[in-house]
């Protein structure tokens, strides 16, 4: 996904392209790219483009014409980009299931397609008469590389947050620009664990974090700027420290970088740089185990017992199915089972249930003898 450096870079690159020029057509490949209805995309032809700017990861083309400006913005999400042509096809775009989003000609023929790899489409197109009118725009958080964004300013952000600084970090209303790759290298430039929490910062780690956003995200718009929109992906790619690096040596200390999963992706870490050389749990996937250990596979675990039932529901099911409906549960074999059990007895019997004082992993309660006590 491209951040706030490549989106700068992205600015900039069509600042030297495409400002002064007039805009010929605008063609959206699909109704869901387009978020907004009025003005129509027709009301561009013959505006020309007198200012390109950034708004957090957010592209805003100023289109002037005799009757005020028009904001043309877009945001690229996870999987878009923009190509620029020098020579654009002058065809209409044809509605489909390909990569194209949507398309901008200019008058000498110039121009850029904004293109989404993937099945999920998200990129978004909005044409707005003020930018505030886009509603991720509105509601972006201050720009890391403003003037005024000092580590007193960070302070306050982060003051009295009581969650993860690596979702602070990446939270477009708090902080505008910074996603899930920059947020991991600002963390292994600050050698800060991305599990802390906000609210714990002290003044000095205030100070520390500050210093590693800014330098991060400078150095990465200097390494981004002058390249082409077609080189910037590359760009970003090896300019990275630790994301997208699982498997690999940590470029400062060598111990191999991690990966564990957070909120809808994945980040990577150095252990020895970032959390002192302790591996962090990867909750999703203990999770996971712990729900496919023998714990509940036990018919005498309180779920398949009937434990976690509420008053009213059925009592316990001694075939030790019972928190299943009825077609998921194994189907007695016929004639004489093998194993000499009776005919309904499933071949393999349940272990037995967990000891007393275990906590429940689907009611996260203790479970004392064999019930989950509400607390
Ligand atoms: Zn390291």
């Amino acid at each position: 996904m491209p951040e706030l450096p490549e989106v700068e870079a992205l600015a900039a690159y069509l600042r030297e392209h495409a400002k002064e020029r007039v805009i010929a057509r605008a063609d959206a490949a699909s109704f869901a790219v387009l978020k907004t209805f009025d003005p129509p995309l027709s009301a561009l032809i013959g505006r020309s483009i007198t200012e390109v700017g950034r708004h957090g990861k957010f592209l805003d083309l100023t289109a002037s014409g005799p009757d005020g400006d028009l904001h043309l913005v877009f945001h690229l999400a996870r999987a878009g980009w923009l190509r620029w042509r020098e020579d654009i096809p002058d065809k209409p775009v044809k509605p489909g299931k390909g990569p194209l989003a949507f398309r901008l000609v200019l008058d000498d023929g110039a121009g850029f397609d904004l293109t989404e790899a993937g099945t999920q489409k998200r990129l978004a197109v909005y044409l707005v008469r003020d930018v505030a009118d886009v509603p991720g725009v509105a509601t972006l958080g201050p720009e890391p590389l403003a003037d005024d964004f000092d580590a007193d300013a960070l302070a306050a952000i982060l003051k009295g947050r009581r969650t993860q600084i690596k979702g602070v970090l990446r939270d477009q209303h708090i902080i505008a620009g910074i996603g899930n790759a920059y947020s991991d290298e600002v963390l292994h430039a600050a050698k800060m664990s991305p599990f802390k929490l906000a609210s714990s910062f002290t003044p000095d780690e205030i100070a520390t974090l500050h210093a590693a956003i800014v330098t991060t995200l400078r150095e990465a718009v200097e390494r981004s700027a002058g390249l082409a929109a077609a080189e910037l992906k590359g760009e970003k790619k090896t300019g990275l420290r630790v994301h997208g690096r699982t498997g690999q040596p940590c470029p400062v200390c060598g111990d191999t970088i991690r990966e564990v999963s957070f909120a809808d992706s994945s980040l990577q870490y150095c252990p020895t740089c970032q959390t002192g050389g302790k591996p962090l749990a990867d909750r999703r996937l203990s999770r996971l185990l712990k729900l496919f250990s023998g714990t509940h596979a036990s018919a005498n675990h309180p779920v398949n017992r009937g434990a976690h039932r509420h008053p009213g529901q059925r009592p316990p099911d001694p075939s030790g199915f019972g928190g299943l409906p009825q077609r998921w549960r194994p189907t007695a074999r016929r004639g004489r089972p093998p194993s000499g059990r009776p005919a309904g007895v499933p071949d393999n019997p349940p272990e037995p249930g967990p000891p007393a004082a275990l906590r429940c992993g689907v009611a996260r309660r203790e479970i004392t003898g064999q019930l989950c006590v509400a607390r």
